[in-house]
């Protein structure tokens, strides 16, 4: 009878022991093979992962996701670099449309190239991203610097009265700018497809 009990308590002791040797609760289990236990994590996002599920990527031990991370997730901008592409892109607008309407030039062609700097600018600016938010950031950004021109185009006459700017715009010859207007957007979505 006591040497009954002695052995139990004994194997009470090594139980613990037992456990976190090869145990069932103390080691993790591949994260896409539950059923299979493993000391090995990725490197990045620490999920275990057993022999079959490891991959070796130029920094060390990676998951499947994290070595090869899906090209939507990657072509994903954040909310700031929409914000920073298009800003950039409304800054090249501004001094492109400035600078065309100033010199006389706004034409289908001049317009076209106005829409690619644009583009460019918001492509940069994004982090090399070519989300739809951004491209059609750059799209109305172009026609914005587009629309700049027409007005510093149309007051090239020199009256500089107060109000020139929005009688300008309300009188401008908008169907003298159709073409140009259609130039400048493609030119601004055609950037994302060089
Ligand atoms: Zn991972
Ligand atoms: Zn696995």
């Amino acid at each position: 009878m006591g040497v009954g009990g002695g052995a139990i308590s004994l194997l009470k002791l090594a139980e613990p022991f037992a456990e976190s040797r090869g145990g069932t609760r103390t080691t993790p289990r591949c994260y896409y093979h539950p059923d299979r236990e493993t000391n090995i994590t990725c490197g990045r996002c620490e999920r275990p992962l057993c022999a079959d599920c490891v991959k070796h990527g130029a920094t060390g031990v990676r998951c499947e996701e994290c070595l090869t991370p899906p090209p939507r997730a990657r072509g994903l901008a954040t909310t700031r670099q929409v914000v920073q592409a298009t800003t950039a892109a409304l800054v090249v607008a501004l001094a492109g449309g400035l600078l065309l309407g100033w010199l006389g030039w706004v034409g289908p062609l001049t317009a076209l190239v106005l829409g690619l700097a644009v583009g460019s600018a918001a492509f940069y600016g994004g982090r090399r991203h070519r989300d739809a938010a951004i491209q059609g950031a750059a799209g109305i950004m172009a026609l914005v610097g587009l629309l700049l021109a027409a007005v510093v185009l149309s007051l090239r006459g020199g009256q500089a009265e107060v109000g020139g700017v929005a009688r300008t715009l309300v009188n401008l010859p908008y169907a003298r700018f159709i073409l140009p207007a259609i130039a400048a957007i493609v030119g601004a979505v055609l950037r994302f497809l060089l």
